[in-house]
């Protein structure tokens, strides 16, 4: 069981590293003009609001699922660069922080600039995509098949980009030919053929481990000396990413989400969904830190251990 406590707020203090920016989860922090640390704390989002808790260790387990991550499309597609240097703290950290809980949810990242776009694919049919076929027929635009039913595999994974928007803004769906338009067409087409590699390979990988990835979104970065494009941020967490218990799968109906569902269910339950400064109580809180170390379990076939 967690022993620790939940690390919400990571400061490195006046003679750590600077603080470049700070999302819902991680903290970057900058080590030099080329690299970047990548800190991920144990907060968690439901229903686009922060909890004033957060759960022991989550960002140490997605820290590590994404390096797991990062090596296996490394061997997977050794010609697609990715921005992964290590998950070793780099020295010169003020020896008042907590070193080891900082470890494990620390990545030392090349720094790059960030292309304007999500690269999402989507394997299954849900969410915002189920929403559009149901009112048009299509999915970013794209004409699907008719007769199609929430949740069904798609005969082959679509790649359905959307804008990124800047902090506090709501990120759109485009269409492939947006996406083309707004990176240009070479760059597009080799974000398109990775995203699409990777999540084949990934979704094949998951499913033999009991994980069903429906959807996944990944960033790149340009190289603006090669031009060459670079898979960056975090990839195939639950953050970024639908994961569903293959074992519950049914098509026809919406599935139970891998990590949040306890939470969510809780938050509607009590009436307190899409409100600020909740708490989890401690069962909640448990329960989901279980689902984090299940998904990181399965899907790296090893056994996570605990930090004090
Ligand atoms: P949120 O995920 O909370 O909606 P966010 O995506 O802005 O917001 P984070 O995911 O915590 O916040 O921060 C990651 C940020 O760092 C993103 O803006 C991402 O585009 C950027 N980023 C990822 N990899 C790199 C990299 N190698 N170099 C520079 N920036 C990067
Ligand atoms: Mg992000």
């Amino acid at each position: 069981m967690a022993s620790s406590t939940a690390i919400t707020k990571i400061d490195l203090g006046a003679d750590g590293f600077k603080k470049i920016a700070s999302g819902k989860v991680r903290e970057i922090f900058e080590i030099d003009a080329q690299t970047l640390l990548f800190v991920a704390t144990d907060r968690i989002s439901a229903y686009d609001v922060i909890l004033d808790n957060g759960i022991p260790q989550k960002g140490a387990l997605l820290t590590q699922l994404s390096a797991h991550w990062f090596k296996l499309i490394a061997s997977w597609l050794p010609d697609l660069r990715t921005h992964f240097l290590s998950t070793t703290l780099p020295p010169g950290l003020p020896s008042s922080l907590p070193f080891q809980q900082l470890q494990r949810r620390s990545m030392l990242v090349d720094r790059l600039r960030i292309l304007p776009l999500e690269s999402i694919v989507r394997g299954y049919i849900t969410g915002s995509a189920w929403a559009e076929y149901s009112k048009s027929g299509t999915v970013h635009g794209i004409l699907m098949p008719k007769g199609l039913r929430e949740s069904q595999r798609l005969e082959k994974p679509i790649w359905t980009p959307s804008t990124k928007a800047e902090v506090g803004g709501k990120d759109e769906n485009i269409s492939p030919e947006a996406a083309r338009e707004l990176i240009g067409e070479a760059v597009a087409r080799r974000v398109e053929e990775a995203s699409l590699a990777i999540y084949e390979k990934a979704h094949a990988y998951a499913a033999e481990r009991g994980i069903i990835i429906a959807d996944t979104k990944f960033e790149f970065g340009g190289d603006v000396l090669t031009g060459e494009v670079v898979l960056v941020d975090e990839v195939l967490t639950p953050d970024s990413s639908r994961f569903w218990p293959a074992d519950q799968y049914e098509v026809g109906r919406s599935q139970v989400s891998y990590d949040k569902q306890y939470l969510r269910d809780w938050l509607t339950s009590s009436g307190l969904k899409g409100k600020e400064g909740v708490s989890m109580p401690e069962e909640v809180v448990a329960e989901t830190g279980k689902k984090y170390r299940e998904a990181y379990e399965k899907l790296t076939d090893s056994k996570w251990s605990d930090i004090a």
